[in-house]
């Protein structure tokens, strides 16, 4: 799944009676105000990401969700793990979702809205689009503002768990990428709209734009450990839409990224959590040749409106996710590490995203809900 190669089981592709493909720029957004101080966008779901933040940006608004990705439609967002250090906001889209329309198994269109059908729709955006096909969302939006952004790079040692803490909590958000040798760190601070900063020459936001169009697009971070010690620390104020990259389709043999998942909803354990790990890394790195090309690290806000049981459920708070990132999904280390992780993240408190897991897991898989069968009822 986790690939900008259109896979067999793409539900776009999957039912030719189902064309999305027509439905993604006709009347893409439509911005109302529903309440005070609270402005929702309403999306049909064959937008991207970009298509979206483009069209906020020309409004003054944003969508506080911006990971790397601009390709990732709303409608798959919308029923997915999707995950950002988002500033300000929740980390992952579901949480935006004000209201949804899909169609069901019998065909039917059924609208939830957050405030007369919450449980529902906490369900449906959990369901890893098991429960229908998203047609229309509404979003929240709220009014853009600049975004500073410092990054820097750092050795990976017996410090680096605390020292990732430590600029976390100076930070209004954080996201990193943690390889064997080293280490990039991205903080980001959301200025205040009267704070007289400017973005950035757009040549410094281009140059970073691509230096992380190349790290991701490669699912390795070692670009970063070549190139970006030259220059950094890098400053830049900018949007964040800015930093949010197009990919263009790649052809399975290409080196691409590829990613497991694991949330940690223990913030306190973080230290000793993410040492386990890189320890576990080294040693199998060791042993057979092979480390993931980083771990790919994100803080979480939960909402406290999901089921404990599911990704970023449980009482409010902050959950951290270390995602091991690989080049190359077909390589059988990569398959092997992804296998032998598992234990180690489970007994670390891990949740697992059960889509991607469920050919490792098979019969042990833990159900997070049991409303997941297409029919259930909730
Ligand atoms: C370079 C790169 C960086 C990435 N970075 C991040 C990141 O930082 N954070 C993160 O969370 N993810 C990240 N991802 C993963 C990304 O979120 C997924 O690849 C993305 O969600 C796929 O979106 P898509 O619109 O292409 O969906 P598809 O691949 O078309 O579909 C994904 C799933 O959604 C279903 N689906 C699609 N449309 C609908 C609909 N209308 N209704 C119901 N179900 C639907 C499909 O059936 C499929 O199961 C990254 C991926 C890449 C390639």
């Amino acid at each position: 799944m986790p690939t900008n190669v259109s896979g067999p089981a793409n539900l776009t592709n999957w039912n030719k009676s189902v064309l999305f493909t027509a439905a993604r720029l006709v009347f893409p957004v439509d911005i109302s105000d529903i309440q005070a101080g609270r402005m929702v966008a309403r999306v049909q779901a064959g937008v991207t990401l970009l298509q979206l933040h483009a069209y906020l940006a020309l409004r003054g608004l944003e969508c506080s969700f911006a990971p790397e990705i601009g390709d990732a439609t709303v409608g798959s967002l919308a029923s997915s793990t999707s995950k950002d250090s988002s500033l300000a906001a929740p980390g992952f889209f579901a949480a935006l979702v004000a209201s949804i329309t899909f169609v069901d198994e019998d065909g039917e269109l059924v609208m939830l809205d957050r405030a007369a059908n919450a449980a529902a729709l906490e369900d449906y955006t959990s369901s890893f689009s098991m429960r229908g096909i998203t047609v229309e969302l509404t979003l929240v939006v709220r009014p853009a503002a600049l975004i500073r952004t410092v990054t820097t790079s750092l050795p990976t040692n017996a410090a680096l768990p605390a020292a990732l803490l430590r600029l976390r909590a100076e930070a209004d958000s954080m996201w990193a990428a943690v390889g064997l040798d080293g280490a990039i760190v991205e903080q980001r601070w959301r200025l205040p709209p009267d704070s007289g900063n400017f973005t950035s020459a757009e040549s410094l936001v281009e140059f970073y734009r691509s230096y992380r169009f190349n790290m991701f697009s490669q699912g390795r971070y070692d670009q970063a450990g070549t190139v970006l010690p030259k220059v950094a620390p890098v400053h830049l104020t900018h949007h964040r839409y800015q930093l949010v990259n197009h990919y263009t389709p790649v052809t399975a043999e290409q080196p691409r990224l590829d990613f497991s998942y694991f949330e940690y909803p223990d913030l306190l354990d973080f230290e000793r959590a993410v040492a386990a790990l890189l320890r576990f890394a080294r040693g199998f790195c060791d042993r057979t040749g092979f480390a993931p090309g980083a771990f790919a690290l994100y803080f979480v806000q939960r909402t406290g409106r999901r089921h404990a049981r599911l990704n970023y459920g449980g009482p409010p708070g902050w959950s951290f996710v270390f995602d091991p990132i690989s080049d190359d999904p077909a390589e059988p280390r990569w398959a092997d590490f992804c296998a032998q992780l598992l234990p180690l993240a489970r007994s670390l408190g891990a949740r697992l995203l059960t889509s991607i897991f469920l050919h490792l897991l098979a019969k042990d898989a833990p159900a997070p809900s049991g409303t997941w069968q297409l029919g259930a009822s909730t």
